[in-house]
């Protein structure tokens, strides 16, 4: 038996005895790096990965290794992975993962105006929720800095606010590939005047800006009291309206309900169009599945994505990440979904909002995970193996029941609220960037509402 043989066969084993997420997250990209008679080495992605294979994994690991290895006697893991990703089997977990994170995979974005080709007029589906913004958007294409300037476009999470920006953005390009056009997000506008205020050419990144015919400047709530970055902005802004040049802003609130922007921007803001984009009818949610399960060259049963369209309401971004979902899991399974297991697969992606949970149940469903007891949570103990679960308890009580933060404190064994406030936004900016803590985030939630259906 090869040394990729064995650890197909004991990851065989191991998908076996746990959750496919479960497994996904901590078998995923690993191998035996080498195989040397009575001892063999593993390779894991991370120092995170390691420490649960050596805790929590290790005994069943070995067992499941002697079971076609006798000779065996050690295993020891290290971070890393020499192996061509080749030799190692694909297994259906991992296609899931890499599935459900499609998205997040650096995308073909052009260094020089920030645009993803991927967002196209072509891909945006027009229905009454986005019909002003999408014409609006479209005349700004024909008629750069002419017909509606500045563009903002308004608009709640996940609605299609950044497609249409970027869409406008590459049709100027595509019909004129001279134009100089520039898509930046507003925090990104901010750290490069903060740097240029640092490094003291201002100067240089004005006359960057000053050059454009177009910019695009997404999420422009962000630059909220944020003073020198208005200031800055303010006079670019000037510059380029002053020379019919084209700006379109987006913003998740119309410019009057922008804390703390200065009067003079807040003006300027309104003195173009202004047009927003509301939730999706569901004839429109019907038809953004359709096109992207045909972008995919997938065929859905036509009541799944009607069971989806009609679950899935507040957020594109969320419709299609539950259609990705289902598209890989029907592909794992080679068979079509029916609506009945459409349903236990979307539990934690429905916005039904009776599905309440309660905190006792998150408690239970973290310890669950971390295999520890939900007394642990709550002791004063700042032992590594409970400190983390606990934040992510802290986290998911607010998120999941919109606790204060005292009263998260309060449940936890009376820990102050700063530690509460401290543990949510070190949890949510690991959500947003780390993988393995969304994955972790994602089958804890799927332990909490699970339970409701038993
Ligand atoms: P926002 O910037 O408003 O948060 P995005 O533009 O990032 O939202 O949209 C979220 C996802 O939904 C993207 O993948 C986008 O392509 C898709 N999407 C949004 N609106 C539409 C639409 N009208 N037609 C097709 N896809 C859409
Ligand atoms: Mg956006």
């Amino acid at each position: 038996m090869t040394k990729e043989e064995l650890w197909k066969a004991v990851l065989g084993e191991m998908e076996l005895s746990l959750s496919k997420a479960n497994f996904t997250t901590w078998f995923k990209n690993t191998s035996i790096l080498a195989n040397e008679g009575t001892s063999v080495i593993v390779g894991v992605p991370n120092g995170f990965i390691k420490e649960w294979l050596e805790n929590k994994f290790h005994k069943q690991i070995l067992t499941s290794i002697q079971t076609f290895s006798p000779e065996i006697r050690e295993i020891s893991y290290t971070i890393g992975n020499s192996l061509p990703q080749s030799n190692v089997k694909k297994d259906f977990s991992q296609f899931i993962t890499e599935r459900v994170f499609e998205n997040k995979q650096p995308a073909d974005i052009n260094p020089q105006t920030n645009l993803n080709k991927k967002y196209s007029f072509d891909s945006f589906i027009v229905g009454s929720h986005n019909e002003l913004a999408h014409a609006a958007s479209s005349a700004v294409a024909k008629n750069l800095g002419k017909a509606y300037n500045p563009l903002f476009i308004y608009g709640g999470v996940g609605l299609g606010k950044t497609h249409l920006l970027q869409a406008t953005g590459n049709k100027i390009l595509e019909d004129d590939p001279t134009k100089k056009v520039l898509y930046i997000p507003s925090e990104r506008i901010t750290a490069e005047i903060v740097e240029s205020v640092r490094n003291k050419n201002v100067e240089e990144l004005k006359s960057k800006y000053a050059k454009l015919d177009m910019l695009i400047v997404d999420d422009i709530q962000f630059i909220a009291g944020k003073e020198k970055t208005q200031d800055i902005f303010f006079a670019t802004f000037n510059e380029l309206y002053g020379k019919n040049k084209q700006i379109i802003l987006s913003s998740d609130r119309p410019p009057k309900a922008i804390p703390a922007l200065e009067e003079r921007l807040r003006s300027r803001f309104e003195g173009g169009m202004i047009a927003d984009i509301n939730t999706p009818d569901f004839e429109t949610r019907l038809a953004i599945l359709k096109l992207k399960t045909k972008q995919k060259d997938i065929a859905l049963d036509e009541n799944v994505l009607g069971y989806i369209a009609t679950n899935i309401q507040k957020n594109i971004r969320e419709l299609e990440g539950a259609l990705n979902r289902i598209i890989a899991v029907s592909q794992i399974y080679n068979k079509n979904l029916d609506v009945k297991e459409v349903k236990k697969l979307l539990a934690t992606y429905l916005s039904t909002p009776y599905k309440k949970t309660t905190p006792q149940l998150i408690l239970k469903s973290v310890s669950d995970f971390y295999n520890i007891s939900p007394n642990d949570l709550i002791k004063r103990s700042r032992k590594k193996e409970v400190v983390r679960p606990r934040q992510i308890a802290m986290y998911l009580l607010r998120e999941e029941t919109k606790s204060s933060f005292p009263e998260i404190g309060q449940k936890l064994g009376g820990r102050d609220h700063s530690t509460v406030i401290h543990a949510y936004e070190k949890v949510k900016t690991e959500e947003e960037t780390d993988e393995i803590t969304k994955q972790e985030i994602v089958l804890i939630k799927e332990r909490i509402y699970q339970s409701f259906d038993k």
